[in-house]
C-alpha cells in the first residue's frame, strides 16, 4: 500500500508508547510506578455513572442531533457563562473528547502552508493536528521563564506575524502545569487582534487548579469573536474513557467545524451525553475532593525533588509537573523505566528536551516509592 504523506509525516503518541512499554514491563511481572499517564486514577464519580446508566435504561442509545442533545448544550453555555463568556446554544459542537473538537478546529482552520504558533512545552497532539492540516509549527520556548506566559510575551510578540493563522494557548498546561494569568492573556489578546489571529483555547484542565482561578481567553474584551474555546470532561470528572468533550465558537466556525463532526464522528454517544450534564450540574464536591488529593500529591511531589536537591516551581494547575533531568532526556526516561521501574514522558515530545513530565495521577504512597526508586538509582 502507498500510505499518504500526511499520516506518514506524524509519529504516534510518545505518550502512549511509554505506556505500551510500561505495560510490557508490567506483564512480564515488573511493578511499575507510573507517572507516565495523563488521567486521574479515581473512578468516574457514582452520580454521574448512574447518570448514564439510566439514560441507556431509558432508551438514549440511538443517534442523537449531530451537534449534541439541547439538555448538555445548555448546560455547557451555562458552564461558559460561569467563566465569563456569552456563547449561545448554537455556539455549542458536543464531540466525543476535547481531542475530537481540537481536531475539527485545526481542520476548519488551517490551510496548507498556514502558520500556528505553540508554546513549547506543548501537548503532543497539536503538531501532529496541524501537519496532518498541512500547517507549518512556530514556536516560543517558555523553559527559560519557568514555564510561565508573561516573560514569555517580548518573544511571542516577535514570532507572531500577519502571517499566523492560529495561536494555540493550553492554560492550565499539559504538560507544565502552568496557568496563565490574566495580564499575560491581555498581552495575548493585543498581539491576537494586531495581527488578525484566531486564538484555540485548550481549556481541559480548568477545573483541577490550586489556588489559581483559571482565565478564559474568550471571556476578555475584543477576544470573543476570535477566539475557539475547547473543553472536556476526561480529566476534572475523571471520564476518560467515555469520550466527552466540546468546543464553543463563533457562528461561522462552528457551521465548518459541523461539516467535519458530521463527516467523522457524527456524534458523541447519545447516553455519554446525558451523563455529561450529571456533571456539569452535579459534580461540584466529588471534583472537589478530587482536586484535594491532586494538590497534596502536587505537594508532596516538589517537597520529595526539594529532598533530593532539585526545586521547582510548584505547578498551579493540572496534575504534571516538568521536572530538569539529563540534557538527553530520552536516555533519562529509558533508565528511569529500566533501572528505577519508573515510567515518565521525555520533556522532548512535548517540545522541551532536558526535562521528564511526572504525572502525579497515583498515590501518594506510589508517588513516594517512585521517588525513592529514581534516588537509588541515582537518576535524581
Ligand atoms: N488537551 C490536552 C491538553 C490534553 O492533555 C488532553 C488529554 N490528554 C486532551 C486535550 C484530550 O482529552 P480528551 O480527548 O480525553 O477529552
Amino acid at each position: 500500500m502507498n500510505y499518504s504523506k500526511r499520516v506518514q509525516q506524524i509519529e504516534p503518541s510518545a505518550t502512549v508508547a511509554v505506556g505500551n512499554l510500561a505495560a510490557e514491563l508490567r506483564a512480564d511481572g515488573v511493578d511499575v510506578a507510573d507517572l507516565s499517564v495523563g488521567e486521574p486514577d479515581f473512578g468516574t464519580p457514582e452520580n454521574i455513572v448512574r447518570a448514564g446508566q439510566e439514560a441507556m435504561d431509558n432508551g438514549h442509545t440511538g443517534y442523537p442531533p449531530s451537534n449534541g442533545i439541547p439538555g448538555l448544550r445548555k448546560a455547557i453555555v451555562e458552564k461558559l457563562e460561569r467563566d465569563g463568556m456569552a456563547y449561545d446554544f448554537d455556539s455549542v459542537i458536543v464531540t466525543p473528547g476535547a481531542k475530537q473538537a481540537l481536531f475539527e478546529t485545526v481542520q476548519s482552520l488551517v490551510d496548507p502552508g498556514d502558520e500556528v504558533v505553540l508554546l513549547d512545552p506543548a501537548w503532543v497532539s497539536y503538531r501532529p493536528m496541524i501537519s496532518m492540516a498541512g500547517g507549518s509549527v512556530t514556536s516560543v520556548d517558555t523553559r527559560p521563564y519557568e514555564f510561565q506566559l508573561a516573560p514569555a510575551l517580548d518573544e511571542l510578540a516577535e514570532t507572531i506575524d500577519d502571517d499566523t493563522e492560529l495561536l494555540v494557548i493550553n492554560s492550565p498546561s499539559n504538560p507544565t502545569g502552568s496557568v496563565y494569568t490574566e495580564r499575560a492573556l491581555e498581552g495575548v489578546r493585543d498581539l491576537a487582534v494586531d495581527h488578525g489571529v484566531t486564538v484555540l483555547s485548550d481549556e481541559i484542565y480548568d477545573g483541577i487548579t490550586y489556588g489559581t482561578e483559571p482565565t478564559s481567553i474568550g471571556a476578555i474584551d475584543g477576544m470573543a469573536d476570535r477566539t475557539v474555546t475547547v473543553n472536556g470532561f476526561s480529566k476534572t470528572y475523571a471520564m476518560t474513557g467515555w469520550r466527552l468533550g466540546y468546543l464553543a465558537g463563533p457562528e461561522g466556525l462552528v457551521t465548518q467545524a459541523s461539516k467535519v463532526h458530521s463527516h467523522s464522528v457524527t456524534c458523541a454517544a447519545n447516553f455519554v451525553q446525558h451523563a455529561g450534564i450529571e456533571a456539569l450540574e452535579n459534580s461540584n464536591d466529588e471534583v472537589e475532593q478530587m482536586v484535594d488529593e491532586f494538590r497534596k500529591r502536587r505537594d508532596l511531589l516538589v517537597d520529595l525533588l526539594e529532598a533530593n536537591g532539585i526545586s521547582i516551581r510548584p505547578p498551579d494547575g493540572a496534575f504534571y509537573a516538568m521536572v530538569p533531568v539529563d540534557d538527553d532526556d530520552q536516555t533519562w526516561c529509558e533508565n528511569a523505566l529500566e533501572d528505577a521501574h519508573v515510567a515518565t514522558v521525555p520533556g522532548s515530545a512535548f517540545g522541551a528536551p532536558g526535562y521528564a513530565r511526572f504525572a502525579y495521577t497515583c498515590s501518594q504512597d506510589r508517588l513516594r516509592e517512585a521517588i525513592d526508586r529514581l534516588a537509588e538509582n541515582e537518576l535524581l
